[in-house]
């Protein structure tokens, strides 16, 4: 027989962890899905130095850790699997894992998104040794050194514009010969005496022991072979937010964001979304910590009425 809870939340990082929180203090008996190491993103950023409460900064991990132990203090139990569906007819909603079915009056669903990865060698070695997918999280230790930003849309000018602000240089390395990123910001990137950009061109590899040290890129048109030296290098190809499991259950957007309104609710009663899997999240621990925290709220007031 499935375990019963109130409240289930899938997905351990700032926004479930902070929802665990809020629901475990209401006495509400709540259960957090967690397939990977609690923490969630963050867990991944060396130093976290935006969190407020932490004025020398914090390893991501470190934080990670003292959100979880926080909310396990007031109650909240964690399970290690991974949610693959969701049953939402009836009263009481079903979350299907691999490690077997609980039932819950409420649902939130905290499973966060990731950076879409480039899938070349040296990129999963070297994260967080010089490969990041935030650079507002990581300009700074980039400081005078020489970047690379991949990618060419939003994101990606984004990004080489506010490394400038740190590195000595900033390589834009982009597929196409022209970028797809709004045209104020291609602007702003033109004018910046900082960023130079490399066109047709695609990364193939990442290399460095302890740190990147070089890039080895290839023209997409010519097929001519290059390195480039760099520091740091930030993929900016993109977001998936972590929703497959969702398919055919919950309504989601074109790239698979779960709409919700203020209160994190979304269409369906009784169902919340909070954090980097929502759309148009902010996409920073703190903020995902807020979400996670008014969906809470709301799923008591949900529970209560
Ligand atoms: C390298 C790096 C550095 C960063 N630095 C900063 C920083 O300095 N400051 C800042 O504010 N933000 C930073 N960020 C961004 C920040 O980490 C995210 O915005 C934040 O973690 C989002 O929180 P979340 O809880 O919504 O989602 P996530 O952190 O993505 O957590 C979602 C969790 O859900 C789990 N999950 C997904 N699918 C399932 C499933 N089906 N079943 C069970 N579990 C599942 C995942 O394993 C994950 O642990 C950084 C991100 C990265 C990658």
């Amino acid at each position: 027989m499935a375990k019963e809870y109130e409240v289930v939340i899938i997905g351990g990082g700032p926004a479930g962890l902070s929802a665990g929180i809020y629901t475990s203090r209401a006495r509400l008996r709540s259960l957090l899905i967690e397939r990977g190491p609690v923490g969630g993103q963050i867990a991944d950023a060396e130093l976290v130095e935006n969190y407020p409460g932490f004025p020398q900064g914090i390893s991501g991990m470190e934080l990670g850790q003292l959100i979880h132990q926080q909310a396990t203090r007031y109650g909240l139990e964690t399970l290690q699997a991974e949610a693959t569906g969701l049953e939402l007819q009836g009263e009481k909603r079903m979350v299907i894992t691999t490690k077997g079915k609980f039932t819950a009056k409420a649902i939130i669903i905290a499973s966060g998104s990731e950076r879409s990865k480039l899938g070349i060698p040296g990129e999963e070695g070297l994260t967080g040794k010089g490969v990041s997918y935030c650079a507002t999280c990581d300009a700074p230790f980039f400081k005078e050194k020489p970047v690379a930003v991949v990618g060419g849309g939003d994101a990606a000018i984004t990004e080489a514009l506010h490394l400038v602000k740190f590195a000595a240089k900033v390589k834009v390395i982009h597929r196409r010969n022209e970028l797809r990123a709004t045209k104020i910001l291609q602007e702003k990137a033109m004018a910046e005496p900082k960023i130079e950009f490399l066109w047709d061109t695609k990364v193939e590899g990442i290399e460095g022991k302890d740190r990147v040290n070089r890039l080895n890129l290839s023209n997409v048109v010519t097929g001519e072979k290059s390195t480039l030296d760099v520091a740091g290098v930030f993929v900016a190809v993109g977001f998936k937010p972590n929703t497959d499991y969702l398919k055919g259950v919950l309504p989601v957007d074109d790239a698979g964001y779960i709409v919700t309104n203020e209160r994190m609710e979304t269409k369906i009663p009784g169902v919340f979304a909070a954090g980097d899997v929502r759309l148009n999240s902010a996409q920073q621990a703190i903020t995902a910590a807020g979400d996670g925290a008014t969906a809470a709220i709301y799923a008591e007031k949900f529970l209560s009425e």
